[in-house]
Order: structure tokens, then sequence, then C-alpha cells
């Protein structure tokens, strides 16, 4: 089931409030027209009745996919920062767990920060590509590429659309502006190789990226916190 709930908001132009319907979860199984609604960026989106003004509402949504068993929870961090969202996930995490009955699977869980990383993951997931082997891409390129893409200003996102047999299309996003700035290409026969490394020893690259939030751009930046304490 997805799921809406009523709030009222202010228009950021005019001022004028509304009561509007907006998702807290969604069911692409069931209603495959909320994901191309979430691709189109038009998912809780409204319009100001007063001014006409067009917004979105970034909120906590819920992204559930049964189909492929896949939970994405996207959590933006324009109210409280990221280590607090990362302490609360892990605690309901828990209490999650301990509620799921032993005999059912429970379902791949997944954190994102942005309508951006959570499109990404969609692809990524849809294309049967694995993720962690896909952000230990962007960790070397980011490890190789210090002065062009610092994580500390600048994410990888992986275009998958665009993206042909021979070459992974990489946007470097700027992480204070979100704008994409550029492409950076990667040879696809590479990508394999990476993934062989990941079947043979998938270990290493959990313990990279442990979850719920898989980001070479995270592991990357809390390397330099721990260096510098
Ligand atoms: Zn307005």
């Amino acid at each position: 089931m997805s799921a809406q709930k009523t709030y009222n908001i202010r228009c950021p132009k005019c001022g004028q409030e509304q009561k509007v319907e907006l998702y807290e979860s969604i069911n692409v199984s069931q209603q495959p027209g909320l994901k191309t609604a979430l691709f189109e960026n038009q998912l809780n989106r409204i319009q100001c009745r007063s001014c006409d003004t067009s917004f979105r509402i970034d909120k906590p949504l819920l992204y559930n996919d049964p189909d492929r068993n896949i939970l994405i929870h996207w959590i933006p961090d324009n109210a409280v920062s990221r280590e607090e969202i990362l302490d609360d996930f892990d605690k309901s995490m828990e209490e999650l767990r301990a509620v799921l009955p032993e005999n059912i699977e429970p379902p791949r869980v997944r954190l994102v920060f942005t309508r951006a990383e959570l499109v990404e993951l969609i692809f990524i997931i849809e294309a049967g590509m694995e993720e962690r082997v896909v952000e230990y891409i962007k960790y070397t390129i980011h490890m190789q590429n210090p002065g062009r893409v610092p994580p500390a200003t600048k994410q990888l996102l992986l275009n998958v659309q665009d993206s042909t047999a021979d070459e992974l299309l990489f946007a470097v996003q700027n992480t204070e502006t979100l704008e994409l700035e550029e492409i950076l290409r990667y040879p696809r026969p590479a990508y394999h190789g990476v993934k062989d490394m990941y079947r043979k020893n998938p270990e290493e690259f959990r313990e990279l990226f442990p979850g719920p939030y898989i980001s070479a751009r995270a592991a990357l930046m809390e390397e330099d916190c721990g260096e510098d304490g």
C-alpha cells in the first residue's frame, strides 16, 4: 500500500497556506505511476492555489518495491543532521528485526538523503547492477582525481540510462548547489573486473560500505575525519 497524509504547507513565494496530501510511502509494484512521478520530479510537488508557484516538498519517503524485496528510505537532511538520521535509523532497524518472524527473508533496506540518490539507486537495482561495486568504482575515481572530484564538495552519481556497453557515465554533482557539473566516463569492462573482485570477496566490500547508507563519498569523508582526529 502507498500512504498519504495531509499537511499544512506554506508557499515559499507568497506565504499562502494550503492543505495538501503528501506521500509518506509508495508501493511501486501496486502503483508504478508513482515511480514515474518520482523520476519526473512530480512526486510530492504541489502548486500554490494563490500564485501558481510549483514547488516540491522534501520529506521522509519510504520507497517500497516488494517485487524486488527492497525498501529504500529517503530521509532528507534538511531538518536534522545525517548523524542523527543514521542513529535513529539504526534504532528503528533493530526494532524491526526484533519483530520480524524468522522464516521471512527480511527486505534489503537502504537509506538515501537526496532524491538524486534515490533515483540513482532505483536504476542501479533495476539494471541488476551491484550497488557496492558501483560505489567502489566511485571510491577509486575520487581517490585518483582528488583535485577534480574532492569528496568534500563533489558527489558522483551513476547515470545508468545513458551508460553504454562500453562506458559507464558518472555525473559530478556539486554537493552545495546540487548542480550537475560534468560527466566522467569509466570503462564498462573495468566494472566487470571489480564485480569479479566482489564475487570473490564480498566481505571486503561490506566492510567498506556496511550500509544502510552505501556511499563512496561518505566512506571517504569518514576516513578523512579519522585521520584528522
Ligand atoms: Zn504562492
